[in-house]
């Protein structure tokens, strides 16, 4: 596989966009490939994302895989990464980050202690910030299941291109994951951030006890943070499109908005 030229913007490739269930052929679950400084991290690895990831990147090399929560939507394929490394690659290991039960979730799917420990080094998520490799991941709870996360991811410190004395001002990447509350991000979000935010109900409105976004959550949001721009993702089944992105758009007029499917990319700067 031909290496990526090295860049000093983060890049991020939509590897998965996808709900839990759908009726859209090809649609893949949430997962999100960032590549910065010669490393790869992905955010989430849901139902069929694994096979685009390795159509990208070599997954032996990633630096890390991000969980968000233990919907399966968001985990489901890091069994196939497990596989893939027992037994393509079995020198190799993978660090993953992501609620503190992964690990013995994963082994009771497979029905075998120790099936995660052949090939992933599982590690608990904490709120805070933390370097991965050449990133900075900042990790805040949102509602949703007991056990769910937002990130910010932004090139570290020190790597990230001179930009005066206000190295602050890095632009960086924020993913709700699934989100019940979306002022539960707003501690996340530096202004000119880069959004992407379930939309799962669409222009909404969220259904009672449904623990997810809409367009007008996700427009406020980008408001009151000052985001540079907003992606959407996690639509559900019978959602319209256009109407979802222009209810985002009646509340937010400070960048552009566009939802995202596989294979769309873009760079973070
Ligand atoms: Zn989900
Ligand atoms: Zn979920």
């Amino acid at each position: 596989m031909t290496p990526e030229p090295r860049s000093m913007s983060m890049r991020l490739d939509v590897i998965g966009a996808g709900p839990a269930y759908t009726d859209r052929p090809g649609a893949t679950g949430a997962a999100y490939l960032l590549r910065y400084a010669g490393a790869s991290l992905v955010l989430d690895l849901g139902q069929g994302a694994f096979p685009r990831l390795a159509g990208l990147v070599d997954p032996a090399e990633l630096e890390a895989v991000v969980i968000s929560h233990l919907h399966p939507d968001h985990f489901i394929d890091l069994v196939p990464l497990r596989h893939y490394l027992r037994w393509e690659e079995p020198r190799r290991r993978v660090r993953v980050i992501g609620p503190g039960a992964l690990g013995s979730r994963l082994d009771g799917l497979h029905g075998e202690s120790g099936f995660c420990e052949a090939a992933l080094d599982i590690e608990a998520l904490v709120e805070g910030r933390m370097k991965v490799g050449p990133f900075e991941l900042e990790v805040a709870r949102v509602q949703h299941t007991d056990s769910s996360f937002g990130f910010r991811v932004a090139p570290a410190a020190g790597l990230a291109p001179a930009t005066g004395d206000a190295p602050a001002a890095t632009p960086g990447l924020v993913y709700s994951g699934d989100c019940g509350r979306a002022e539960d991000l707003d501690a996340l979000a530096r202004p000119g951030d880069t959004l992407l935010c379930e939309v799962s109900f669409g222009a909404g409105p969220v259904a009672p006890g449904a623990e997810h976004l809409d367009g007008p959550a996700v427009g406020a949001l980008a408001r009151r943070v000052g985001a540079g721009r907003v992606l959407l993702t996690h639509l559900q089944m019978g959602f319209d499109r256009a109407a979802t992105v222009d209810s985002v758009r009646a509340r937010f007029d400070g960048g552009p908005v566009e939802l995202v499917d596989p294979g769309f990319e873009t760079t973070i700067a």
